[in-house]
């Protein structure tokens, strides 16, 4: 059979996302309600695969079903594609499974060429009119030139300030038909002059040349950049909505607009939105105008308002979430243009949860999954101190587009952000409005102020995606791009000045406002209480001090799973100490330089396992090379030198011969050990000797340590390391006359290790997977120079994410889940954990998860992000299991029924098989004596001549 590539929205529903893109999808459920939405089709999203795998070419089929498509849309719609008597004009429109906000292209009034247009005019007198077909024919031509032909829009926009000039108007709205006509008739030579040829006027290449635009837009850098920030994979690819227009620059009863039913930002159940009368497609969200708010079209247009609130009632109650629509109204009447769940900041994320649970929409374990846990990040971030913003007064105010408190420089371009960022300067990105050529600039960005722009603006809609505060519309700026300053109440601002903005209330202020930590509480704690009871895998932090042990466990952490002991050694009394030992000629000498060390690290252990109030505390042994430690100024050196009795020149000729060609791969993790006993031995005493201390005076916590010997390959590595950890904290303990368990573990973080984990865990109470250094060690390429080849990775598809960032499940997983199948048959009770930085991103939980590891461990911050990320992987295999039983038990009653049926159809066929038989026997019989007779009858006769 050959390929579907097209659906009409007749044909599709909202269980179709994956073929028919988020867009498509919506737009066939939307229909299938009953609600008004403009008919056409959707070209799949496998159409795009295979646009690709064509080598960016529409083969003929798709092209073929593409115009069966047009023909039965304007069958639907009594309009003809480049007809002259009634034209139907056309929108085109990107549509990914997952909603990429701006990020791919969408054409509008697409069918329009002078005969059309001299036509349509014909047709209606009306000057209104005119004027209106020659709005729609020059953004046409723009559209087309900008997406299709990637002319870029500047020179257009260009023209259309100098027309606004000349004719004395401020606004597109005040242009006149013949202004217009002007215009289009400037564009189309605009067109002429870039491209060396002329506007393509017949309609169905127009089609064909969007349609490939579109397939085209997947793969912008955009795009791209925005699918790598989102998890979204190349291969989906986007479908081709097209679509018959409906105008909302008709005339002044007609209009467009964005809507919310929740508020995307607070998550206020409360109708939000915004709408501009006259006006077509992204006029709202690109903010050439400022639009009313929603609440204002009740006036102007009071029956289609009353639609529209019933349309959004039935939205909510059909997709059980916040939806975001976009609408035109022409002629006062109501179309529907698109649909989806909303996207919204995680306070509004975290309070529209709750409140559908406690509406009767959601049930907890739904609210918990409908959580983007990668944008609870932005709740942990410091929020501005309330004493120090009461104490501030405001220069000035915005609308509040995307909560959160910024402090920061001014920069006035997206390239600067990128740049001042990159040299560690907080930014905040200063502009007349952004577009999406801004994005990284944005993201560099601590937040962003626009001039121009509502609630649904570009920056808007972006900064609440990627949860970075944001405060848009502060029409006060008088702005100079140009120059790199502006004035806000009087204060000139200038590139490099600080300026604190309030993403919530949209506040202003001149200079830098205090910050203060986040909290868990209200929705927040609600949903994370929630998430605990779900998820199975448990939560610990890599946490190296007290105070970041305390915040992650005010954060949920369960445990610490990486303290990694060398940073205590940098501070200012124990670094002399430690570097007298590694400048020592004898194992006395390291001995005693190590005493110094001892009581320093007892007491940071001791307060770790305070902070932790008896909950596991994992403690890796010195990990670094040596060179790490060592003194780079004279003055240092000079100071080592004395401490030592040594000269100059030998502590130098020392610190030379540390030097190592790879230290990445060379004397560092237990291989410090095995060369340096003692400094396990002193590290095992200050663990044991905490422990026992905090073990006496908290009889109610259970302190068990459990010690990590990092960067073990060969099993007889450990167990060399392992018996001076035994003999070191069995004699303390027994000095101590106390009783304390404790366990000794190796992290699994060269492949070796992986490889032979079945003989590693007769040795190890616990693995735990130092997925930085195994992923550098499976790849083979360090994570510091990474940096320098993966764009170039990314631009050619090679890699889709930073493997350092998101846990390579194809390789570096199957290493993890080869140690699991090795490690558990040997040894049962083996405890199984990550704390690389793996630990922290969702997807690599998920994948934890999976494998049956019984904790990640990550940053403090990232600790609800974990528990969130934990509790719906958890959520999503129980759902996957009760779909799967579902199945099973409908293919079990199936296949029952069938072979009933069978059995009976078989019942049958035997009986008439058996009647059949005997009815040939019967005849038979009869036949043969019928043949006997008759041979007795010629017998006779024969006898008879
Ligand atoms: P995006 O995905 O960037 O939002 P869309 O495909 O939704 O792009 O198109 C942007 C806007 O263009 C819509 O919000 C709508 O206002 C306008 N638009 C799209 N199709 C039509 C149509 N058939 N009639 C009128 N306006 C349309
Ligand atoms: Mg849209
Ligand atoms: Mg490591």
């Amino acid at each position: 059979m050959a390929n579907k590539w097209v659906y009409m929205f007749s044909e599709g529903n909202m269980t179709m996302r994956n073929l028919l893109g988020g867009k498509g999808a919506n737009l066939a459920e939307m229909t299938s309600i009953g609600l008004p939405v403009p008919q056409g089709f959707t070209i799949t999203t496998e159409a795009c695969t295979q646009y690709y795998e064509d080598g960016r070419k529409i083969n003929d089929e798709i092209m073929a079903q593409a115009m069966e498509g047009v023909k039965k849309m304007e069958e639907i719609n009594g309009k003809k594609f480049g007809d002259l008597q009634n034209p139907l004009l056309v929108s085109v429109r990107s549509g990914a499974r997952a909603s990429m906000p701006g990020m791919m292209d969408t054409i509008l009034n697409l069918g329009l060429n002078d005969d059309v247009v001299a036509a349509m005019i014909k047709g209606n007198p009306d000057p209104a009119f005119e004027r209106f077909v020659y709005d729609s024919y020059r953004r046409f031509i723009q559209m087309f030139s900008d997406v299709v032909m990637e002319v870029g829009k500047k020179y257009f926009e260009q023209l259309i300030d100098e027309m606004k000039e000349k004719k004395g108007v401020k606004f597109d709205v005040d242009l006149t038909a013949a202004d217009l006509k002007e215009l289009a008739e400037q564009f189309k030579a605009e067109y002429k002059k870039q491209l060396g040829k002329d506007f393509p006027s017949d309609p169905v290449e127009q089609l064909k040349l969007a349609i490939e635009a579109v397939f085209r837009s997947w793969d912008n850098p955009r795009a791209n950049v925005y699918r790598r920030d989102n998890d979204i994979p190349y291969s989906w690819g986007t479908a081709v909505n097209v679509m018959p227009m409906v105008f909302g620059n008709l005339n002044n009863e007609s209009g467009t607009g964005v809507a919310f039913t929740r508020d995307p930002a607070t998550g206020e159940n409360k109708l939000m939105g915004e709408f501009l009368i006259n006006a077509q497609g992204e006029d709202v969200v690109a903010g050439v105008r400022t639009p009313m708010p929603i609440a204002q079209m009740e006036k102007e247009f009071p029956e289609a308002y009353a639609e529209f609130i019933k349309v959004c009632e039935t939205l909510e109650n059909h997709y059980h979430d916040m939806q975001d629509m976009e609408f035109t109204v022409e002629n006062k009447k109501l179309y529907m243009l698109q649909c989806r769940n909303g996207k919204r900041t995680a306070p509004a994320a975290l309070k529209i949860a709750c409140d559908l649970v406690d509406e009767g929409h959601k049930t907890p374990e739904e609210a918990v999954a409908m959580i983007d846990p990668r944008n609870l990040d932005t709740l942990l971030h410091p929020q501005f101190d309330a004493a120090a913003l009461k104490a501030a007064t405001p220069l000035g105010k915005g609308l509040g587009a995307s909560p959160g408190a910024a402090c920061g420089k001014v920069v006035f371009t997206a390239d600067d952000a990128v740049e001042w960022a990159a040299r560690g300067e907080k930014v905040v990105l200063v502009r007349l409005e952004t577009s999406p050529e801004d994005i990284t600039g944005m993201k560099a960005a601590q937040g962003i102020l626009t001039v121009r722009g509502g609630m649904t603006s570009h920056a808007a809609v972006v900064a609440r995606g990627m949860g970075e505060c944001c405060v848009s519309g502060c029409g006060d700026i008088n702005m100079d791009e140009e120059n790199k300053k502006f004035t806000l109440a009087g204060k000139e601002f200038h590139e490099g000045d600080f300026i604190s903005i309030d993403g919530t209330t949209g506040n202003i202020y001149d200079g830098q406002i205090a910050t203060v930590d986040a909290k868990i509480a209200g929705e927040f704690g609600r949903i994370m209480a929630w998430a605990d009871e779900f998820r199975r895998l448990k939560v610990r932090t890599n946490a190296d001090t007290p105070a970041d042990a305390k915040k992650a466990r005010e954060l949920g952490a369960e445990g610490i799973g990486l303290c990694r002991t060398e940073h205590m050694f940098f501070e200012e009394d124990r670094i002399a100490a430690f570097r007298e030992m590694i400048c020592s000629d004898t194992v006395e000498e390291r001995e005693a330089a190590l005493e110094k060390i001892l009581p320093y690290q007892q007491n940071d252990f001791k307060q770790l396992y305070e902070a932790l109030e008896g909950c596991p505390v994992t403690i890796r042994f010195l990990d670094p090379p040596l060179h790490e430690f060592v003194p780079t100024t004279e003055d240092e050196i000079k100071k080592l030198a004395d401490a030592k009795h040594k000269s100059v020149e030998e502590i130098k000729a020392i610190i030379n011969s540390l030097h190592e060609f790879n230290p990445m791969m060379g004397h560092r993790g237990c291989r410090l050990a095995v060369t340096y006993p003692e400094i396990a031995k002193m590290q095992t005493k200050a663990v044991i000797r905490a422990a026992l201390e905090v073990q006496k005076a908290h009889a109610d916590w259970n302190v068990k340590p459990e010690i990590m010997i990092p960067l073990v390959c060969e099993v007889k590595e450990l167990k060399y390391v392992k018996q001076i950890v035994v003999e070191t904290a069995d004699a303390e303990i027994a000095a101590a006359g106390a009783k304390l368990e404790y366990e000794v573990g190796t992290m699994i973080e060269i492949p070796r290790a992986a490889l032979t984990a079945d003989e590693i865990a007769k040795e190890a109470d616990f693995f735990c997977f130092g997925t930085n250094d195994l992923t550098q060690m499976t790849f083979g390429f360090s994570r510091d120079d990474a940096g320098k080849f993966l764009n170039a990775y990314y631009d050619t598809k090679i890699f889709e994410n930073d493997p350092f960032a998101k846990l390579d499940q194809t390789g570096v997983g199957k290493l993890m889940e080869m140690s699991l199948k090795l490690g558990k048959p040997v040894n049962p009770s083996l405890h199984v954990g990550i704390c690389g930085e793996h630990g922290g991103d969702p997807s690599s939980v998920e994948f934890c998860h999976k494998i049956g590891l019984d904790y990640v461990s990550c940053s403090p911050f990232r600790v609800p992000v974990a528990r969130l990320a934990a509790a719906q992987a958890a959520i999503a295999e129980k759902a996957a299991k009760a779909n799967c039983d579902c199945k099973k038990s409908v293919v079990d009653d199936e296949t029952k029924e069938k072979l009933k049926e069978a059995a009976e159809k078989a019942q049958v066929l035997a009986k008439d098989l058996a009647d059949a038989s005997a009815e040939v026997a019967k005849a038979g019989l009869a036949g043969l004596k019928a043949g006997i007779e008759e041979a007795k009858r010629a017998y006779n006769e024969n006898k008879k001549n």
